[in-house]
């Protein structure tokens, strides 16, 4: 089979306003670290008030049923934008962004067949430095929270997409793994750092279950109990640092350090399944991820708008009793992913009116 990146060329051959390649950064053998970026106007910058969401696949280069379905994902889209409404509407609505492989170098050197197992790892789990990048992120509980210390020391793959992440409003993100069957949310680890059995609440918990709950029950196995042999999950979900402790993850750093909520889905036992295994998991995943990438739209969206009618960047929407706030972006912007209820939602900016700051 071809790689994604000739696939991904043609794409942006054959759909030049549907379809874009990104390039975020390279890894440590210099593969470059590829994006396609799926939305209409794709070859024109971002409509004011389109929000964005992101697929992550194969951070750990081994677990390579994500990566496949991300493929899977970006040909479906684009083969039925503009005759089945549903794709038109998430292609019209939604810039999307989808990763196929944050670790290529791992995944060269993984093995197809090689199952691995969640206390081994398996051939390919690390980058070409040997280290866990969902281990490598600056980390709420271990790490100092300076400039330095959020950068120091970090991989050339962790350090991309930390970037990628803070430089881009993105919404909504799903972080692909395997090894098990179960979608993990937020947080990953606990002050303590207990080994497992202690949840880590975080404040967007009722979001953060609905979200994983809208993959599990959508998927055709997950939401069942105890897929895998040491799976020990009710419906499909769980808290992560409930699971086990994980300090220095994506998701996390996701949630602290960007307005881009990210839930972690294990797709499969086998982390390296055979090829013949991916159209089933194709059909096990496909309505989850379609329902995940609607969830972007979910909550409460907006502009913020000075006196004069001009867009507040930077200012800083509050949701009376959750402590997490989103910042509007240089538009104005802000997308507040919320379940349904009745909020009491505030916001405060400062700005400029003749050369003197005011605030709001
Ligand atoms: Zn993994």
């Amino acid at each position: 089979m071809r790689g994604f990146q000739a696939v991904f060329k043609q794409y942006e051959t054959t759909h030049p306003s549907l379809a874009k390649v990104h390039s975020i950064g390279q890894s440590v053998q210099g593969k470059e670290l590829l994006v396609l970026q799926i939305t209409s106007g794709a070859d024109k910058p971002r409509e004011v008030g389109k929000p964005m969401m992101k697929w992550v696949a194969s951070m750990h280069g081994n677990e390579a049923v994500g990566r496949q379905l991300v493929m899977f994902m970006a040909k479906y889209l684009l083969a039925n934008y503009g005759t089945e409404d549903r794709v038109t509407k998430l292609i019209n609505t939604t810039d999307l962004w989808l990763m196929p492989s944050l670790n290529p170098d791992g995944f060269a050197a993984g093995q197809e067949g090689d199952c691995g197992n969640m206390a081994s790892g398996g051939r390919g789990r690390e980058n070409a430095n040997m280290r866990d990048l969902n281990r490598d992120f600056p980390d709420q509980f271990r790490d100092g929270q300076s400039q330095e210390d959020l950068v120091r020391g970090r991989q050339p793959e962790t350090l991309a997409v930390m970037t990628w992440i803070v430089s881009n409003p993105f919404v909504l993100s799903a972080n692909l793994h395997g090894g098990s069957v179960v979608a993990s949310y937020p947080y990953d680890d606990i002050s303590s750092h207990i080994q497992s059995g202690r949840k880590s609440v975080a404040p967007d918990d009722q979001v953060f279950q609905h979200l994983a709950h809208l993959y599990a029950d959508n998927h055709a196995t997950m939401h069942l109990v105890n897929i895998c042999p040491g799976d020990d999950f009710l419906g499909g979900v769980t808290n992560g640092a409930q699971w086990y402790d994980v300090p220095g993850g994506m998701e996390d750093f996701n949630y602290l350090h960007s307005n881009c909520f990210e839930i972690t889905m294990e797709l499969s036992c086998c982390k390296y399944p055979m090829g013949r295994e991916l159209t089933k998991e194709w059909k096990n995943n496909m309505e989850s991820m379609l329902q995940f990438m609607e969830a972007t739209h979910m909550g409460v969206k907006g502009v913020v708008k000075d006196a004069a009618g001009d867009p507040v960047e930077d200012a800083v929407v509050v949701l009376q009793g959750i402590k997490h706030n989103v910042i509007t972006t240089k538009h104005g912007e802000y997308w507040r992913l919320l379940n349904p209820g009745t909020y009491t939602m505030v916001v405060h900016a400062v700005y400029l009116v003749n050369s003197k700051l005011k605030e709001v």
